[in-house]
């Protein structure tokens, strides 16, 4: 008369946390994403310049493409720069008044993107 399912072998959906994520983990991947975006415009560039040599060489216009091109450039760059710290809550990629897109870690307090994977030795 007893099934053959158990039903208190059914997986734990209860508050505790079955896997250890390091507290600033999930921000971290956020702010490197965010880095990620604007690396990518950066080594798309010689793609965008052999672009517009090509439409040039055609005769045809190309301020849209710059338009665009110029509108992703800014709103990657500031997506990144309004990042913030998890630690420090201190501008992630800025110090003073510039955005430096290759760092690794927090300008203010050292977090470094190490840290995702936990506490680094
Ligand atoms: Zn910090």
């Amino acid at each position: 008369m007893s099934s053959p399912q158990d039903p208190s072998h059914k997986p734990s959906t209860g508050p505790e946390r079955t896997t250890q994520q390091p507290p600033f983990a999930p921000r971290l991947q956020i702010i490197r994403k965010a880095r990620n975006y604007l690396l990518v415009c950066f080594l798309t560039f010689p793609l965008y310049v052999y672009a517009v040599t090509e439409l040039l060489g055609n005769g045809l216009d190309i301020t849209w493409l710059m338009l665009g091109y110029m509108l992703l450039y800014a709103v990657f760059g500031i997506n990144m720069s309004v990042k913030r710290c998890p630690r420090c809550h201190q501008q992630f990629f800025v110090k003073k008044y510039f955005l430096n897109p290759f760092r690794r870690s927090c300008a203010h307090c050292g977090l470094d993107f190490d840290h995702i994977h936990g506490e680094p030795q």
